[in-house]
């Protein structure tokens, strides 16, 4: 009898944590890690925060020792070009050819670009994806020198944070009325605009860019409203899901690539995580998120699937953004919709709350910042389902890890 092949296509956190389920798992196959990247999978949150500071030991997932001891192969620097879903066989970026008996997409995205922005100058006009990408930002950023930021996304804000604390002059454009407000909404964005001023970064909202041009050593940023000159600027505006290889094989793709909550597609053998995923939540319906954790408890959802196992992806997305000394963490609030109540305890305006969502007399999603523990109960309270009172979880004298062993008042 011939081994079972399992490929994994992409060498992100969702690639990693699928091929070390597997071998946790017992499966006793050949499994190939194949990664356009020339680098094992690592991490990306540190690429615009400790790693982008210089700061950060190696982002790697595993030490290369990992992979010879788990047999997990690692194909870096090696782009899958095709994928023939009939006769179960990828088609690798130099022709070659490789049978498989399931393959996980696991394949990410790329940092947006705009056309007429994005390429007016290799090395001052940047994006932030791969550590290549950070690699080369660092290079740019030095005291005195303006980095302006196209975007007030996660990404956007977080290398704004630590732009300034390497000395960098920094002007952040967002076209929106606050910086992160498709993910928090206004008053939440207005916590880190505050909190950008204060630091002392140029935040401009409500402004488009509309060229870019070379301007002697720097770059001359025109937008709706004026220009501005810096050194280097940086598009931080999303991400763009690299779905044309699995369209073309007939994978079912809209926002991404469609899977159940398995992580299946409607393809035999063929299933798909992490950030490229637009995936069927039991809860929330179908979305797909750009975050570490599910990236890494979906890699390991189709692991499983790919060995039969029949089990869903159902948590709650949690993810976190770490800029200056403050720390955003929030579980359950993306695809939560329909709540009764929103209760906050502590002070958004002096940036130190915990902001949580009921329904029902139960908590279903918590966000805070700076409140670590407090997060974590929240936390508990939304896995519990143990009814709350508002009034408790407002009331800052209530230690929050009693209510998820003691029901509220009734
Ligand atoms: C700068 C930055 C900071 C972040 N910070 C946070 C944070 O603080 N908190 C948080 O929750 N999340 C954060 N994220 C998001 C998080 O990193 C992602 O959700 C996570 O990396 C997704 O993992 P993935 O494995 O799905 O995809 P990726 O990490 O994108 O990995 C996919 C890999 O597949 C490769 N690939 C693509 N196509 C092919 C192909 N055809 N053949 C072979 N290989 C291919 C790609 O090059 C890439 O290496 C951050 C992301 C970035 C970019």
């Amino acid at each position: 009898m011939t081994r079972r092949r399992f490929v994994i296509v992409g060498g992100g956190v969702a690639g990693a944590s699928a091929a070390s389920t597997l071998r946790r798992e017992g499966f006793d196959g050949e499994v190939l890690l194949v990664g356009d990247e020339p680098h094992l999978p690592y991490e990306r949150p540190p690429l615009s925060k400790e790693w982008l500071a210089g700061t950060a030991p190696s982002p790697a997932v595993y030490p290369e020792q990992w992979y010879a001891d788990n047999a997990v192969e690692p194909l870096t620097g090696t782009r899958v070009a095709g994928l023939d879903v009939t006769a179960r066989r990828i088609t690798l970026g130099d022709g070659r050819t490789v049978g498989y008996d399931a393959v996980l997409i696991a394949t990410g995205g790329q940092a947006r670009r705009i056309p007429g922005l994005s390429d007016v100058d290799a090395e001052r006009v940047h994006h932030l994806r791969t550590r290549a990408d950070s690699d080369a930002l660092r290079a740019r950023l030095r005291p005195g020198r303006r980095l302006v930021v196209l975007g007030g996304g996660f990404v956007g804000c977080e290398v704004a944070a630590t732009a300034r604390t390497l000395g960098v002059e920094v002007t952040i454009l967002e076209m929106a009325a606050a910086p992160l407000e498709r993910a928090l909404g206004t008053e939440l964005g207005g916590v880190f605009a505050r909190i950008h001023r204060a630091a002392g970064v140029e935040l401009r909202c409500g402004e488009r860019v509309e060229s870019v041009a070379r301007n002697g050593d720097g770059l001359v940023v025109h937008t709706d409203r004026g220009t501005l000159e810096c050194s280097t600027l940086l598009v931080a505006a999303g991400l763009v899901r690299d779905t044309e290889v699995w369209a073309a094989a007939g994978v079912p793709c809209a926002d991404g690539v469609l899977v159940d909550a398995g992580c299946r597609t409607d393809l035999p053998g063929v299933f798909a995580a992490g950030d490229v995923a637009a995936h069927e939540h039991p809860r929330y319906g179908r979305l797909r998120v750009e975050h570490h954790d599910s990236a890494v408890r979906q890699g390991a959802v189709a692991a499983r699937n790919m060995l039969g196992a029949g089990v869903v992806f159902d948590d709650p997305h949690w993810f976190w953004s770490d800029q200056y000394e403050h720390t955003l963490q929030s579980y359950g609030g993306v695809g939560e919709s329909g709540l009764d109540a929103v209760v906050v305890r502590g002070r958004p305006d002096e940036a130190s709350f915990v902001r949580f969502g009921l329904r029902g007399g139960r908590v279903v999603s918590v966000l805070g910042l700076d409140r670590g523990p407090e997060v974590m109960a929240g936390r508990r309270l939304v896995q519990s389902g143990v009814p709350v009172a508002a009034d408790q979880l407002r009331d800052e004298s209530v230690e929050l890890r009693r209510l998820v062993r003691r029901p509220a008042r009734a």
